[in-house]
């Protein structure tokens, strides 16, 4: 780790160049400085209140291909905790994978709660379905296959949905959020919160054009970029882009 990185009063002023060009305002530091401070995190705060059935979940997934797409364990503390906090009954997801963030915002949900979860693969959720079933919330799910912007469209179309949803997680595919967000701000209710996720993609939105980037990170890239900017300068939502995870863009409805 660079000593640029120690979080100490005697070094940031050794070397406060590069402090000012990292953090831009003095006294602004990032919060995170190292992959060992992430394994702080995790193994002090998250793993030991991981509840049984995520953990079974999150070791599915890890064996599951494409267990890169999943939410880390403590992006789903996180959204366990927000969904508590702000008593969400009547809640989306776009984008289930094999379901942490669902398992995690099932458990979070008083047991009247809901959840209409869609994602283009059954398969995947049908991987995690049965640790959703043993934790006793899988009646809280109204799973629906398939492409989810047709879904939104139809629930538009009954004017008893619109502003009927106290949170919405979108977790999908990232060349559709402003399509999405479109369609969310009337369903969501004001007060109610909508949660992109990966607004930092990869850390990619503040790479130079040449950056070697993966294929499918320069593909999304610019959407995630045109995504933060219209949530930035919409005036109907309140916003704060948290960096747990990959970012995850938090809007309150407010108009
Ligand atoms: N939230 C999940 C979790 O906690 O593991 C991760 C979701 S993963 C990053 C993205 C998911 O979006 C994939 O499972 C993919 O099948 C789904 N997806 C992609 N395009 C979609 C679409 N148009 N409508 C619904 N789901 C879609
Ligand atoms: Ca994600």
């Amino acid at each position: 780790m660079a000593s640029t990185n120690v979080q100490n009063g005697a070094d940031a002023s050794k070397d406060s160049t590069k402090q000012v060009s990292r953090h831009q305002e003095v006294g602004h530091k990032s919060l995170l400085q190292s992959d060992a401070l992430y394994q702080y995190i995790l193994e002090t705060s998250v793993y030991p209140r991981e509840p049984e059935s995520m953990r079974e979940l999150r070791e599915i997934t890890a064996k599951h291909p494409w267990n890169l797409m999943t939410t880390s364990a403590d992006e789903g503390q996180f959204l366990n905790l927000l969904l508590k906090l702000i008593n969400a009954k009547n809640t989306m997801e776009i984008g289930v994978y094999t379901g942490y963030s669902l398992l995690s915002t099932a458990l979070a949900l008083p047991d009247d709660g809901k959840i209409i979860a869609m994602d283009i693969n059954r398969e995947n959720y049908e991987l995690g379905l049965p640790v959703i079933q043993k934790a006793g919330v899988a009646h809280k799910i109204d799973f629906r296959e398939g492409p989810a912007l047709p879904v939104l469209d139809q629930m538009l179309e009954n004017k008893e949905m619109h502003g009927s949803f106290d949170f919405i997680f979108v977790d999908a595919d990232k060349d559709n959020y402003l399509n999405y967000h479109k369609r969310l701000i009337d369903l969501v209710k004001i007060g109610g919160v909508i949660g992109y996720d990966n607004t930092l993609w990869n850390g990619s939105v503040v790479a130079p054009p040449d950056a070697p980037l993966r294929k499918y990170v320069r593909y999304y890239r610019d959407f995630v970029i045109e995504l933060n900017k219209a949530l930035a300068a919409d005036p109907r939502i309140e916003i704060s882009q948290i960096p747990v995870g990959d970012g995850i863009t938090l809007c309150r409805r407010v108009s």
